[in-house]
């Protein structure tokens, strides 16, 4: 049997949940379906914050239940397959849902499998990632157990990621907690990243180089990890080299923070709606689709590209409802998505470095201070602010 809906949206996470909000504050009639198939609706940033054993975990975790906006169907199931010719979405069950008008929002997926042997030893042998809700308090378990001789590696693949800055924010609160415990140059820190940069723009790379040398932390640049034995305690990784020959390289560790290899969910990859890389193909000002004009995507999952944030998604959202609006009046789109993004930086304890930005790279700050610098305010507001506001305005439509 089929079923139809005005606005169908595809994800209730970050970005399908504050654009159907946004989108029934600005026409209250609308009829709006989602089809999510979790129970559960994660605040994602403040992993970072867990896996530094200073943010409780369940306060990462709502029902979806209760932040689907009043008057949105939830249907409780896994989008798999796309008939963009029929105005069509086909799930995992079978189900068809036939729509006026699409929003794909499901967000990145996370290829832990593309390591070999990191599925298997996930949240044992002293291998964590605060890129999971069940593995971020293990991190911290991790943290707390160093001890002089130890090695603690972060690793950061070669593939795109959500929030690009996460991979390193836990390697400095881990530099500063074991700098507080004495542990300072008696334990090593290391960054293993398959990227060739410490940060794409120099304003922030610069200061967070200074953290780099004043921790004492060890980089490697070019370094993809590629398998992880877990009871041995080794990490391998792919290294390229200037001339671009290829070896591999082992390490040791006591303690791994891995960020897994991302890209588009597997069925937007094989859909009609992929562009060559896989993501949603959407214009990057409009978010409207570039084939199909009654497709809209928002999000972790589509092609515009900016850095992969709830930042970025906070902007995209307005824009995209402006557009969505005007293109069921039959009006031109005249709202423009800039390719902002942040990056909270997470230095150290009570120490921010707030990284915005737009599509080529420039500083688009907020604050009339130079955000580039460490600050306690800038940390009370990932820490206290952006949770609350998130909870009580973004997923309200209302900010
Ligand atoms: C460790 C970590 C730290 C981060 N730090 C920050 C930060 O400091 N600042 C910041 O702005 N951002 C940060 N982020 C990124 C931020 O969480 C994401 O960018 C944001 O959640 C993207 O929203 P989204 O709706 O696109 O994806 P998500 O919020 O991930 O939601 C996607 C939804 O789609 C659903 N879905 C998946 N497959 C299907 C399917 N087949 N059918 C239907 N639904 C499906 C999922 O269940 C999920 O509910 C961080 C993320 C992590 C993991």
């Amino acid at each position: 049997m089929q079923q139809h809906h005005q606005i169908l949206i595809i994800g209730g996470g970050n970005a399908g949940i504050s654009t159907a909000a946004q989108l029934l504050r600005k026409r209250p009639g609308l009829d709006i379906a989602i089809i999510e198939p979790s129970e559960k609706h994660y605040y994602q940033p403040a992993w970072t914050l867990v896996g530094a054993g200073t943010f409780d975990i369940h306060d990462t975790v709502r029902s979806e239940a209760s932040v689907l906006p009043k008057g949105v169907k939830w249907i409780k199931e896994a989008a798999a397959q796309f008939e963009p010719d029929q105005n069509m979405v086909i799930t995992a069950n079978g189900g068809e849902y036939t729509y006026d008008y699409l929003i794909v929002a499901p967000g990145i997926q996370l290829n832990w499998h593309l390591v070999k042997g990191l599925p298997e030893t996930l949240g044992k042998n002293g291998v964590t990632s605060n890129y999971s809700f069940e593995l971020a308090p293990y991190t911290f378990e991790l943290l707390k157990d160093l001890k002089a001789g130890d090695t603690a590696l972060f690793t950061s693949p070669g593939t795109p990621v959500k929030c690009g800055g996460a991979p390193q924010k836990i390697m400095y609160l881990t530099a500063d907690y074991l700098r507080k415990h004495g542990l300072q140059g008696k334990t090593k820190v290391e960054f293993v990243t398959a990227g060739s940069v410490i940060f794409g723009i120099k304003k922030y790379a610069d200061e967070l180089m200074k953290k780099v040398n004043e921790y004492g932390i060890g980089l490697n640049f070019k370094h993809d990890l590629v398998e992880i034995d877990g009871p041995a305690k080794i990490a391998t990784f792919k290294v390229v080299d200037p001339q671009g020959v290829t070896t591999l390289i082992s390490k040791h560790f006591d303690m791994i923070h891995v960020v897994p290899p991302q890209s588009a969910p597997d069925f937007i990859r094989k859909s009609p709606l992929a562009n060559e890389a896989g993501w949603v193909d959407v214009n990057k000002s409009t978010l409207q689709h570039n084939r199909y004009p009654r497709i809209f995507g928002i999000g972790d999952a589509t092609s515009t590209p900016n850095a992969k944030t709830g930042a970025a998604v906070r902007k995209q959202a307005p824009v995209l409802v402006k557009n969505l609006l005007s293109f069921i009046d039959g009006e031109p789109l005249h709202a423009v998505y800039t390719g902002y993004g942040s990056c909270p930086l997470v230095v150290g304890y009570g120490k921010l470095i707030l990284a915005e930005f737009g599509y080529e790279n420039e500083p688009m700050e907020t604050f009339p201070f130079d955000q580039s610098k460490p600050r306690w305010t800038m940390w009370a507001l990932k820490k206290y602010v952006l949770p609350w506001l998130y909870w009580n305005k973004i997923l309200k439509g209302t900010a």
